[in-house]
């Protein structure tokens, strides 16, 4: 596989028809893999976000990285081909909201609690349970892996409502900041 300038790499925005395609299985853990889960990283944390996945990046790879930064977990995560091989029935609601759909927040349901099995950076498989927050991260970045965003969940015509709202909030936030450049 050919290289990725990591350095290029920017978060794509809905609706870029990446964030709809579905991932490739990584089979080496090259040392550009690394370079770009720095990249993944560093953009996470620019960006205020507790999760982000590859595809968000551009790049089809089934990579995802996260930390919940609570009081209880703050250890950096990276799963890479991440499979949910069990989860409980019980579904919870959270607000969760997307850096590819920047000021949209909508509530989501999903299981509670899931086991997650992935390879490690060092190629190592692993199992990780999971429950509340860490569990709705890891749900919420293994759907990008899939093509599936936050509003994908909804009915198409509250889907329809929130890609409204959405637009809106893009151009106003659009207009705020020529409005700085202006000043
Ligand atoms: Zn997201």
């Amino acid at each position: 596989m050919q290289d990725i300038d990591v350095y290029k790499l920017e978060i794509l925005k809905y609706p870029n028809t990446k964030l709809k395609m579905i991932s490739h299985t990584v089979d080496i853990i090259s040392e550009n893999t690394k370079a770009l889960v720095e990249k993944m990283f560093e953009t996470m944390y620019e960006n205020n976000g507790v999760g982000l996945a590859a595809p968000q990046l551009g790049v089809l790879q089934r990579i995802i990285v996260l930390d919940p930064q609570t009081d209880e977990i703050n250890t950096p995560y990276v799963l890479i081909n991440p499979t949910i091989i069990s989860h409980t029935d019980d579904l919870t609601e959270l607000k969760e909201g997307c850096l590819s759909l920047p000021g949209l927040y909508l509530d989501i349901s999903r299981p509670n609690e899931i086991v997650v099995e992935y390879m490690d950076i060092n190629s190592e498989i692993q199992q990780l349970e999971a429950t509340d927050f860490l569990a709705k991260i890891i749900q919420h970045e293994i759907d990008h892996l899939n093509g599936k965003l936050i509003i994908d969940h909804l009915s198409s015509l509250k889907k329809q409502l929130k890609i409204r709202e959405y637009y809106k909030i893009l151009k106003e936030k659009d207009e705020e900041s020529k409005e700085k450049a202006m000043n």
